[in-house]
């Protein structure tokens, strides 16, 4: 059996990640049932979650938010084959596509309830409001109870680590402005898709990446520089914690992409 140890962050939010930079789970305890935060990518643990879940609370769970598609946020959906699923009409529409394609055999669920913009659940005096933004991904959603002043921000952060911003339909512009949107709301506790239990510090530090990594490719198109010298510029910032060579490579080339599309519109 798999053991997993989830802690207890507010009145009620618990959360779990197995280790220091997978992919948060999280469930929220709405007083008359529960709702599940992203499924994960490891389905047995996310079984056990589920289990600790009820057995901790005395309710079940009836609904579950998925962040957005990726598939260490989406496999675990087949826990939940009972609980009504929700997400972005975006991401359902993704997540559809690699369901046909390089999730085949993961027994996603799909999303049966879609949203575009933002979408509330209330129950007695708690409220869950979901918040579409883009950014990471299209169809990019956070979570924010405000009674408990919470969010849980899917992949839109990635507490003090280069996120992953790689993503054929990531927006780093739409990417800031979500991170201005959760820094306006003055939380008192951040709950990131990878790395630990964070603050207003690090969604602030984090659009400060993005700002200066945007900033400095600009430049430099302006410059005519290609994307194969801005890769290899020096000017291109080394971000000396925890740098994937590979992402930071995919994310030079999808802000190029994007910062271009910009351009041809003005
Ligand atoms: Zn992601």
């Amino acid at each position: 059996m798999t053991k997993i140890n989830p802690l207890k962050l507010t009145e009620s939010i618990w959360d779990y990640a197995s280790s220091e930079k997978s992919s948060h789970i999280s469930f929220i305890d709405f007083d008359s049932y529960l709702v599940m935060v992203d499924t994960g990518m490891d389905v047995e643990k996310t079984k056990e979650f589920r289990k600790f879940a009820e057995k901790t609370t005395d309710r079940i769970f009836q609904k579950v938010i998925i962040t957005h598609y990726h598939g260490n946020h989406t496999f675990g959906t087949n826990v939940f084959k009972d609980c009504e699923i929700i997400s972005t009409q975006a991401t359902r529409d993704l997540l559809a596509q690699e369901v046909e394609g390089d999730y085949k055999d993961k027994n996603i669920i799909l999303p049966n309830k879609t949203f575009s913009g933002e979408y509330e659940l209330k129950e007695g005096n708690k409220t869950i409001k979901i918040i579409e933004t883009n950014g990471h991904t299209k169809g990019s959603a956070f979570v924010y109870l405000p009674e408990e002043g919470a969010i849980l921000t899917g992949d839109l952060l990635f507490a003090d680590m280069f996120p992953f911003a790689g993503d054929p339909t990531v927006n780093p512009y739409e990417w800031i402005d979500a991170l201005q949107k959760m820094i306006d709301l003055k939380p008192n506790i951040v709950i990131p898709g990878h790395g630990h239990i964070s603050s207003i510090t690090e969604l602030k530090s984090q659009k400060k990446v993005l700002v200066n990594l945007v900033k400095i490719i600009e430049d430099m198109m302006t410059q005519k520089l290609s994307v194969q010298e801005i890769k290899k510029s020096p000017r291109l910032p080394r971000y000396d914690h925890d740098v994937n060579e590979r992402w930071f490579n995919m994310t030079v080339d999808r802000f190029y992409e994007v910062i271009k599309e910009k351009r041809k519109e003005k």
